[in-house]
């Protein structure tokens, strides 16, 4: 949650953020509720105060043997409690309607994060690689899947219902090899690797701000008190929950993970093959460093790039958006999505997103470290994708397929396919 006191001092700004996150919020109700929880808290105080310097006085009479004057304090004491009561539960109320609002309270937006409405209005800023050109009739990646048997959406439905899938073969093992790769490259780069929680308490969710909003892409395990990560950044980031941390170097973390999306509200989108599934894996980068604007702001731009780096290994054409307003979450203050071509569509297909929340997940999740001066600070944290399968096989298959219906495995990911350098059709 974002500090009450910027709140109070920047309502217009939270106005104008929540509206163009598209979030319902009463800025009013929240600083009333603000206001009111403090009168309350400072009159439980006094109530408390004067009810022990009461209780005390009564302690000193009784050994004085003042006895009508014990009485009256007994009965001012007595009528104090009933008061307290009352008050005691207002509180309780108001703090309840406090916190309700104050998890709503969206993350402020980056000067340079453009204004718009929809990811219609993301700005394109910059474009690498070309298209290929169309020399013969492009096969979709459900054709080449069908053709390679890389993936049995059939069956995937009859087991477990839509948007589930079996990889097979050449398919379970590209989907592993984009993942492999991509874990390496960031090991490379001084992440740390961890495997990750699946499962996690809703408190998880919540800190990193899943929950309140977003609560209904999230599975639930019945009978359980938990929920289902929809990407590892929730368990990386509550790795280090309520703890005073080391940033003096950033903390890099990666992690290969499946993730679970109920994809409530997608409904009739993106029906075809393998785009939007309930369950994929996703190699995800997560940094805590200081909280300090220009080094987090850069740290984006490196996590952006590792994402780069990786599409330009496999051969890919992408182009990177910078994501406005109405396309962000409640939690993100910059953000950056990257699109690689995917020829079926004759356009470029989301494949990652890379975010700086600044201290929104830290205040919630209650992580911080000393700064130079000894102060105990918030950290800023920062997540993208590295690589999200089976999503990346779309551009991966139809990007390099040949006429024949072979596919050219790009060298970075042969070491991964027993050094072949060529898929062939299995019909
Ligand atoms: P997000 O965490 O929502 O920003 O998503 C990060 C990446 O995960 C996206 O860019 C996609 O590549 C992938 N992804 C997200 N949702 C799905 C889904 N329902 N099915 C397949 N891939 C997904």
């Amino acid at each position: 949650m974002l500090d009450i006191k910027w709140i109070r001092e920047n309502a217009e700004r939270v106005r104008e953020v929540a509206r163009w996150k598209r979030i319902e919020l009463s800025v009013e109700e929240l600083l009333e509720s603000d206001e009111s929880r403090r009168k309350l808290l400072y009159a439980v105080e006094q109530l408390r105060e004067t009810r022990n310097k009461t209780s005390q006085l009564i302690g000193r009479n009784v050994s004085r043997g003042q006895f009508l004057r014990v009485a009256e304090m007994k009965e001012e004491v007595s009528r104090i409690n009933d008061e307290l009561r009352v008050k005691e539960a207002e509180l309780a109320r108001t703090e309840d309607s406090y916190v309700r609002l104050m998890k709503l309270v969206p993350n402020d937006v980056s000067a340079d994060t453009p204004v718009g409405r929809s990811d219609d209005d993301n700005v394109e800023i910059r474009r690498v690689g070309e298209p290929p050109q169309a020399v013969f009739p492009f096969r979709d990646h459900v054709e080449l899947g069908n053709l390679h048997r890389l993936f049995d959406i059939a069956r995937g439905v009859k087991a477990a219902g839509t948007r589930n899938y079996y990889l097979t073969g050449d398919g379970a093992l590209l989907h592993r090899a984009v993942q492999q790769l991509a874990l390496d490259r960031l090991v490379e780069a001084g992440f740390e690797p961890l495997d990750v929680p699946l499962m996690v308490r809703p408190e998880a969710m919540e800190h990193t701000g899943f929950f309140p909003l977003g609560e209904d892409q999230i599975y639930r395990i019945e009978n359980e008190n938990k929920a289902l990560i929809g990407t590892s950044e929730v368990a990386l980031v509550s790795y280090y929950a309520n703890e005073i941390i080391d940033v003096a170097q950033p903390i890099k973390l990666a992690s290969a993970s499946v993730c679970f999306r109920s994809e409530v509200g997608s409904t009739g989108r993106d029906v075809q093959g393998l785009y939007r599934v309930h369950q994929f894996a996703k190699v995800e980068q997560v940094i805590l460093c200081e909280a300090d604007a220009e080094l987090s702001d850069r740290l984006l731009d490196e996590i952006t790039g590792h994402a780069e780096s990786l599409l330009r290994l496999l051969e890919l054409p992408y182009r990177v958006m910078a994501v406005c307003t109405g396309d962000m979450s409640q939690k993100t203050y910059k953000q950056y999505d990257i699109e690689t071509w995917m020829p079926s569509r004759g356009a470029y297909g989301e494949t990652h997103s890379s975010s700086n929340l600044h201290d929104f997940q830290a205040r919630r999740s209650n992580i911080r470290y000393r700064d130079a001066e000894g102060n105990l600070r918030y950290c800023h944290t920062l997540n993208n994708t590295a690589v999200a399968s089976p999503r990346i096989l779309i551009p991966l298959l139809e990007n390099h397929q040949d006429e024949d219906g072979s596919i050219n495995v790009p060298v970075a990911l042969r070491p991964y396919l027993g050094g072949r350098e060529r898929l062939y059709p299995k019909t």
